[in-house]
This record gives C-alpha cells, structure tokens and sequence, in this order.
C-alpha cells in the first residue's frame, strides 16, 4: 500500500518514505491510498491478545515493505521491557456503567505522546534503512512541554539518530523543564531559548528552511528532520489504543459484540481524535466522537457550523497542550470527508493560509454532523471538574483530561444519548500539580518536586515512577540561547 499527499492524489511514497520525509513536498499530510478494514471477527480475536499483540496487527495493516517480526521487535522496545508502569500499557478504568476513561499516560514521561513517540524512532529508523539513507536524521523540536520530553525520551539512544529540543525559558512548568533538562542519552540535547513558545517555534522553523545549515550538515553526514503530530508515524500508533480499548471493553464484557460506543477526546492538534476517527472507519463500533476544547473553541466552532476561523484571540489556559488555533491534522479529515478530493483541500488551506477562514461544502458539513459533537469548557469549569470526579468518583485528573469530562457531560445533557462512552485521559495529574492542587481548593503549593508529595499526601495517589525519580537526578543541560543563535547549538550538538 502506498502513500499520497492530501494535496495530490498522484503524489505516491512507500509508508518507509512518507515516515522518513514527515511532510509531503507541496504541503500536504502524507495519508494511507486506503484504510485497511478490520477482519469480520479481528475485535474478538484480539480480545485476549497483549497491547504489543495488538500494535503489531494494526501496524501490520499499514506498512507494507516492514515484517511482522521487525513490528513485533518495535513493539517489544517501545511497549515493552518495563516502559510503561502498567503491564496493560493503556488500560481501561470503568468509572460507571456507561462511562470509561482510557489511561494513556502510564509511559515514562506520563503524557500520551508516549504512545506514539516510543514507537516513531523505530519506524523513523528503519524507513531510513529501508530508504538506504545514509545520513543520519537529527531530530529538531520545538516544545511547549509534553512532546519535547516524549521525544528525548522516545529517541534516546536509537542508532543512527540525534535530537535537539528547544523549549521557551520561562514557558514551561517546573517539572516538565526538570524532565527535560535531566534527560539521559548520549545523542540528546536540550536548550532553553529566550522567549515564549512561538519564538522558539518560529527558530526550529528558520533552521528547517536554512539551506546553508542543510549544506553544513550534509558535509558533515546529518539531515534536519521533525517529530511533529503531522508525521503519519505518529498517527499510526495512535489507532492501536482505540481498537486495544474496544476489545478490552469486550473482554470485561462491559458491552456486547458489535455494540456501538462513544469516544470522548481532549483536542489540540486534531492527532488524537483523527487516530479515533480512522479506527471507526476500519471497523470499530464508535458512533459519535466527541471533541472536547478549552476557550481556543477553533475546533468547536469548526465543527457545530462548517466554518473554521483562526481569527480570535489566542488564550493561555490550564490546559496548554491545547492551545492551539490551527489543527494541523485536521487536513487529513477534510481530505477523507471530501471523498479524497485533493484539489478541495488545497483550497481550504490555501484560504486558511491567506486569510485565516475557510467553510466547508455542505456534504462535508453533513458528514461532520453525523459523525462528530463537540463542546469547550473554561478555565472554572476544568477546575471544578477536576474537583467534582475527586470528591464524587474518587478520580484524579489532569486538566486536559477534565476538559474531556465537563464536554461529556454538557453532550449528555443536550443530547441524552447514553451509549457508553471511553474518555480519553492524556496526562498524569502529577505533571499539572498546581492547578490540580489549586482546583482541590490548596492555595499554599511546595516548591520544585516537593509538590507531587504534597498532591500525594493530600490525595492518598501514589507519584508516578519516572515523576518520582526526578528528585534523584541532576541537570545535565544548562544552556540558554537567544533565538538568533539556535543555529550554532545545531552545529554544536552535531559537532
Ligand atoms: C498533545 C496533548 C493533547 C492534544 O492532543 P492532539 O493530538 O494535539 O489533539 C491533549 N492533552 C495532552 C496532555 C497533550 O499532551
């Protein structure tokens, strides 16, 4: 099975190309020619199957020119060999009769970027060889916080590959900076920029287009390349826990066979819910899905009217790994729901591009409606979540995941649909220890690790391994640079 762009139906790659590339030359997201459709009795089959099971025979599905055994190595060092703290790797947790939560957070950086970013340098790493690539890929990312560690943590040591992560010096919080800067890896490196999240993102974006770094490096036998959510290597891995959750509910026995469920998603980029969206069109019983936002409501608004409009204010909110104003995965949707049309995609992003706008065809804004629901809460509600599944359920969340819960529960109220529903949970409460803390009514917080002792304390939750050992280690990265200078950290790391 090919590869082809969302931006032109005859611009064809192997699935080791459109890893190794990330992006399509024109623009366009990399897509799969067509989406393999689950076997009649798979979601039975794979009920007694492990997570690695699992991941093997939907990768299998997608990338030919990479064998099963290759896959089942892959899967054995991304999900495997202790990675995850839970044995099950995204379990099931049953809060009620007919709502879910699946946990994907339970991997060594406790975020859901783990699910994906422990598997892409593997696929990244062999398409390379696949490709006889001689070079070796450097990894640039720009974080905001949860993929900057993912990634150090998912690339760490993997043959022929370097990272470099530059995060904003005052723009992330103090233990996802501590994560960063103690990573370990003898091909990592970590540097703090001057400035906010956009600086740093507008550098990485000037190094990828600096021809003259491009020509340095090939001298010196490295090439740029990117480990954002638009890869296809990232959605892929995605699409293995919605299918894992569907048998995992039929193995307890929670619904019947073929029985149709919800999915509810807390959104930034659109990478997640797309993964949720391509297990439904392979088969999965999932009725509506659920796009849950904070006040950046872009998608909400996309999704109740047709219209998509980044013209608004920008906010920082509790959730930040959601804030964001354009999706970028929301590309691929648009190219499914048009019936593949690539020359319609291209218009909508060429508007998006040039005026911030676009709206969709009414069939599109059909299929929207049939297939998709989609609310948004504030900053007050996720806190009061937050607190209300504490006090009421005994639960712990994150503010990304508590977004998802308020969203589902303004759903039902408007809607009354019960089927049951899988929440989708993308970060430990631990990594967001202050505004859980605040949202439990703590006003005097600890410094530095201290505090996810005290959200222990207070909460009777144990910290998550990987959280907890950060008291132990020492900073291993202390560089700053002004944005003007990233280039000659490139050069520095890759000396
Ligand atoms: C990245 C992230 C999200 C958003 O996921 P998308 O795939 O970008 O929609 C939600 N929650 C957390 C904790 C994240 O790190």
């Amino acid at each position: 099975m090919n590869y082809l762009s969302t931006r032109n139906n005859n611009l064809r790659m192997t699935a080791a190309q459109a890893i190794a590339k990330g992006l399509a030359p024109d623009g366009g997201l990399m897509t799969p020619q067509v989406l393999p459709r689950l076997a009649g009795n798979a979601l039975e089959s794979l009920k007694d199957m492990s997570y690695q099971q699992r991941a093997v025979y939907v990768l299998n599905g997608f990338l030919e020119g990479f064998s099963s055994s290759e896959l089942t190595g892959y899967a054995r060092a991304a999900y495997g060999g202790g990675k995850f703290s839970d044995p099950e790797v995204a379990p099931v947790r049953r809060l009620d009769d007919n709502t879910y939560c699946l946990e994907l957070w339970h991997g060594p950086t406790c975020a859901f970027k783990d699910m994906a970013l422990q598997m892409l340098p593997h696929l990244l790493s062999a398409s390379l060889r696949k490709n006889d690539e001689k070079k070796t890929v450097c990894i640039l990312v720009a974080t905001s916080g949860d993929t900057g560690k993912a990634a150090l943590e998912g690339f760490k040591d993997v043959s022929k590959t370097q990272i470099l992560v530059f995060y904003p010096k005052d723009g992330v919080s103090d233990i996802q900076q501590l994560q960063m800067v103690t990573q370990e890896g003898g091909n990592v490196g970590v540097c703090a920029v001057v400035g906010n999240f956009d600086d740093a993102q507008t550098g990485v974006k000037k190094l990828f287009a600096d021809e003259e770094l491009a020509q340095q490096l090939a001298e010196r036998g490295y090439f740029l390349s990117s480990a954002n959510s638009i890869n296809w290597g990232r959605v892929l891995p995605q699409i293995v826990y919605y299918i894992s959750a569907y048998s995992d509910l039929r193995r307890e026995g929670a619904i019947e066979k073929g029985q149709e469920i919800n999915v509810c998603v807390p959104t930034g980029n659109f990478g997640n819910i797309l993964a949720a969206y391509y297990a439904k069109m392979m088969g999965v019983p999932i009725k509506t899905l659920i796009c849950a936002s904070n006040e950046n409501n872009v998608l909400t608004d996309f999704l109740r009217t047709g219209v998509y409009d980044r013209n608004r204010p920008f906010h920082n909110t509790l959730s930040p790994s959601m804030d964001i104003l354009i999706s970028s995965n929301l590309e691929r949707l648009l190219f499914e729901l048009s019936g593949r049309d690539d020359k319609q995609v291209t218009e909508y992003m060429e508007q998006l591009a040039e005026k911030g706008s676009y709206e969709v065809s009414v069939p599109i804004k059909t299929k929207l409606h049939q297939t998709f629901a989609a609310g948004y809460c504030d900053d007050a509600q996720t806190k009061e979540t937050i607190r209300r599944m504490w006090e009421g359920q005994h639960y712990l969340i994150d503010p990304h995941t508590a977004v998802a819960f308020d969203v589902l529960d303004q759903y039902r109220k408007e809607s009354g649909d019960e089927t049951p529903t899988v929440v989708v949970s993308t970060a430990s409460p631990f990594k967001f220890c202050s505004s859980v803390l605040d949202a439990l009514g703590v006003q005097e917080h600890a410094a530095g690790t201290e505090i996810l002792d005290q959200l222990s304390q207070l909460t009777g939750v144990e910290v998550p391994q990987p959280l907890a050992r950060l008291k132990n280690k020492q900073p291993r990265f202390d560089t700053v640079t002004e944005k003007e200078h990233m280039v000659d950290q490139v050069l520095e790391h890759l000396r």
